[in-house]
C-alpha cells in the first residue's frame, strides 16, 4: 500500500501546528503516512487539488471552511447542519466531510462543571459552528459582538444577540473570547465596562486563541476567576480529525499521547 499524505489547506498556512501535531501522532503509533501544508489561494480549487495531489485526507482552516462543505459528496449529519467543514476524507473516490472544531471545543470546555449559560464575544465562523453545537448540547448561548451585521444569522437562527451599544448585563457562567481581538494585537474583544460587569460574575473565562496571554485572559485572572486558552481546542480538534483520518484504529488517549507533544517542543 502507498504511504497515505494528508495536508492543511489554507491561506495563510505556514504557521500552522497541524503538520507537527498529526506527523508526531503518525510516528509514535507507527501508521504510515505523513501530513504537509498547502498554502491554497483560490479557494474554488480545493478539490482539484486535494484529487491531483492524492491526498487521503485533509484539514482545511482560514478562509476555505465553506468551500470545504461545498467540495464534499458526503457529510456527517452536524457539518451538514453548520455548512462549515475543516475536515475531509476520501474514501474509494468521494470526499467526506466533518467539522471538529466545535467538537474540540465542547470537550476542551468539559471541565468547568455547572455551566449553564455562555457569552460569547464575537460572532465569525468559528463562533456559528461552536454556538450551534453548545446549544445543541443545552447551553443558553448569547452572543455580543462589535458589529450587527454579523449577528444577523445567529438572531435569525433563535440565538440571543447583542452589539455593544444594546448590551443589557446578565449573570453568564461561562464567557468565552471567539475573536481575534488580542491574536495580533492587545485589544480587549468588547469595552471594558461590559467585561467588568460580566467576568465578576462568571464561573469561569475562555479564550480560543493560543500560545500567547491574551489581554481578556489577563483581564480575567485579575479577578481570580479559573481560564483556559485555546490549545486544548486545537489539541482535540486535531485528535477527532486524526481519528477520521485512521478510521478509528487508535484511541483518543492514544493519539493525545503523541500528538500534545507538539505544544511542549
Ligand atoms: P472571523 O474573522 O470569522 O471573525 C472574527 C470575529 O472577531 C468577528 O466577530 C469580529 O467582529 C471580531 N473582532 C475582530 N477584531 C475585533 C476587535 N478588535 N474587537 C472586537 N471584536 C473583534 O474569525 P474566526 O471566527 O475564524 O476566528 C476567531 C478566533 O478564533 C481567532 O482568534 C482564531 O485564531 C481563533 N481560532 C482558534 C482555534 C483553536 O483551535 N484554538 C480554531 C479556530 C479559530 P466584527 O463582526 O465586528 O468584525
Amino acid at each position: 500500500m502507498n504511504k497515505e499524505i494528508f495536508a492543511i489547506f489554507g491561506n495563510p498556512v505556514s504557521h500552522s501546528k497541524s503538520p507537527l501535531m498529526h506527523n508526531l501522532a503518525f510516528k509514535g503509533l507507527g501508521h504510515d503516512a505523513c501530513y504537509t501544508r498547502y498554502l491554497l489561494t483560490d479557494g474554488s480549487q480545493l478539490k482539484e487539488k486535494f484529487l491531483s495531489l492524492g491526498l487521503k485526507g485533509m484539514n482545511i482552516t482560514v478562509p476555505h471552511k465553506e468551500e470545504a462543505f461545498k467540495a464534499c459528496d458526503e457529510l456527517d449529519a452536524f457539518a451538514q447542519k453548520i455548512g462549515v467543514v475543516n475536515t475531509i476524507v476520501e474514501r474509494e473516490g468521494k470526499l467526506y466531510g466533518y467539522n471538529t472544531d466545535a467538537l474540540g471545543f465542547l470537550k476542551a470546555i468539559a471541565e468547568f462543571k455547572n455551566i449553564k449559560t455562555v457569552l460569547f464575544l464575537g460572532a465569525g465562523g468559528t463562533a456559528q459552528a461552536t454556538s450551534t453545537l453548545l446549544r445543541d448540547e443545552g447551553y443558553e448561548v448569547t452572543l455580543l459582538n462589535r458589529s450587527k451585521e454579523r449577528l444577523e444569522k445567529y438572531k435569525a437562527n433563535g440565538f440571543e444577540t447583542f452589539t455593544f451599544e444594546t448590551f443589557k448585563p446578565k449573570t453568564y457562567d461561562l464567557v468565552i473570547n471567539m475573536t481575534s481581538a488580542g491574536l495580533e494585537d492587545e485589544n480587549l474583544p468588547a469595552p471594558i465596562e461590559i467585561l467588568d460587569c460580566v467576568i465578576p460574575k462568571a464561573k469561569a473565562c475562555v479564550d480560543v486563541i493560543y500560545g500567547k496571554e491574551t489581554p481578556f485572559l489577563k483581564l480575567a485572572k485579575s479577578y481570580h476567576k479559573p481560564t483556559k486558552d485555546g490549545s486544548d481546542m486545537l489539541l482535540y480538534q486535531g485528535i477527532i480529525a486524526f481519528e477520521h483520518f485512521t478510521e478509528y484504529k487508535y484511541s483518543f488517549d492514544e493519539i493525545k499521547g503523541f500528538m500534545q507533544r507538539a505544544f511542549v517542543l
